[in-house]
């Protein structure tokens, strides 16, 4: 009888362990369903798997603890893994903090856009990347799906073009200098200032010189642009700055009868190069007096975030589809009336790159006939807040 109770109580014990753990397993199996695999089951889901597996750029995606859900064989070859990375999270199996970053701003931010950075192996692989954030209706994020595209090949054929104009417009100098020498000389030699070798060599003095502006405007473009140009940032008066860009076009001003207006308030300094805003300023004044009216104002104006600086001129204007091209190179309205002003078709370009070293904007606002009005629109950061108040 004993026997008979304690077998019957041991197997009551057994069923309910039985019902006890298949409790906890099925809420263990809920648990993880739910939360790891989910990217991954929706990439397979869509039946994507096949077509990521055959894309060319690297595709990512991880789940809501920034692990790995799904990385595609051209991410794999793009990191030079062996591993399946799946299951790890970005600094585990690829160690790179940038890619890292993406994946932490994509759990505050909806997305992420043209993020370059370089692979720190010998290869001087250049990557892009763009991403989303996965999120659930009520807004919990999910994960993040990142595609990286390889831009190795493009950065090198940009650089070598870069080299390219740099080295030939260096080997034009040396020449032309030297024909500018001797024109001077023989012109100097000259007495007969109406005589036509004189008139002749005029012309080649002329030409010679703009020669030398274009190879000077082109050098200068291809160092802002390949970055080789580091800003010497100091605390700038802007308004100084364009009393001395005024003072070094006067005559050109004088000349053309056009009246140059200083309205920047004495108070407003920014973090920049000075050399280079003397460029950017002098570049947008020369041409307000070329191709304007009767008068330039320069004005600017500061709120907490940026500074507003403002070239106009009461001139032809531009026409509304030449605004949105002014700033590319050798972009002209006129082409004749530009080469007969002795422009080089850069000086926009090259106030675009300043503006853009120094975190701006540049944009223009015209109706035509009624003037032209360049803003160069600068950030002001926390340091330069701090220091200026
Ligand atoms: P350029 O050396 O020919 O002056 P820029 O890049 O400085 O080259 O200017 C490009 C073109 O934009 C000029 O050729 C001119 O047609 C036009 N432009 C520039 N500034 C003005 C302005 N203030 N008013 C009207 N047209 C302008």
């Amino acid at each position: 009888m004993t026997g008979w109770f304690i077998s019957i109580t041991l197997l009551l014990c057994l069923i309910a362990i039985h019902f006890l753990w298949r409790k906890k397993y099925q809420s263990l199996k809920l648990k993880y369903t739910d939360q790891q695999p989910k990217t991954n089951r929706l990439v397979k889901a869509l039946g994507m798997t096949e077509m990521f597996a055959n894309m060319p750029e690297g595709i990512l995606v991880t789940n809501a603890k920034g692990k790995i859900d799904f990385a595609n064989p051209a991410f794999c070859s793009m990191f030079e893994l062996t591993d399946d990375p799946c299951g790890k999270t970005i600094m585990e199996a690829i160690r790179i903090h940038q890619a890292n970053e993406l994946i932490e701003r994509l759990e505050k931010e909806n997305s992420v856009t043209n993020e370059e950075f370089m692979l720190p192996n010998l290869k001087q692989q250049y990557l892009q990347a763009n991403g989303v954030a996965i999120r659930e209706k009520n807004g919990k994020h999910r994960g993040a799906i990142l595609v990286f595209h390889d831009l190795t090949r493009i950065k090198l054929l940009e650089n070598h073009r870069q080299e390219f104009v740099a080295n030939v417009s260096h080997e034009l100098r040396t020449p032309l200098s030297i024909i500018k020498g001797y024109v001077e000389t023989l012109l100097d030699a000259e007495t007969d200032k109406e005589s036509t070798s004189h008139r002749f060599l005029k012309k080649i003095e002329n030409h010679s010189n703009r020669l030398t502006f274009l190879i000077e405007d082109i050098l200068t473009l291809s160092r802002l642009e390949s970055g080789g140009i580091a800003l010497e940032e100091n605390y700038v008066n802007i308004h100084n700055l364009t009393e001395s860009v005024f003072e070094s076009l006067k005559e050109m001003a004088e000349k053309k009868g056009v009246c140059l207006k200083n309205k920047i308030p004495n108070d407003i300094v920014m973090l920049a190069d000075h050399r280079r805003m003397f460029q950017a300023l002098n570049n947008l004044i020369e041409n307000g007096i070329k191709y304007g009216g009767e008068c330039v104002c320069v004005s600017a104006e500061k709120n907490e975030k940026e500074i507003d600086l403002c070239v106009e001129d009461d001139g032809p204007g531009i026409p509304p589809e030449s605004c949105e091209r002014i700033f590319e190179r050798f972009y002209r309205i006129d082409k004749a009336r530009s080469r007969e002003m002795g422009g080089t078709g850069l000086g926009l370009s090259i106030v675009k790159h300043v503006t853009q070293l120094h975190a701006g904007t540049a944009r223009v606002e015209s109706t035509p006939g009624n003037g032209a009005r360049f803003h160069l629109i600068f950030p002001i950061s926390e340091k330069e807040n701090s220091h200026i108040n």
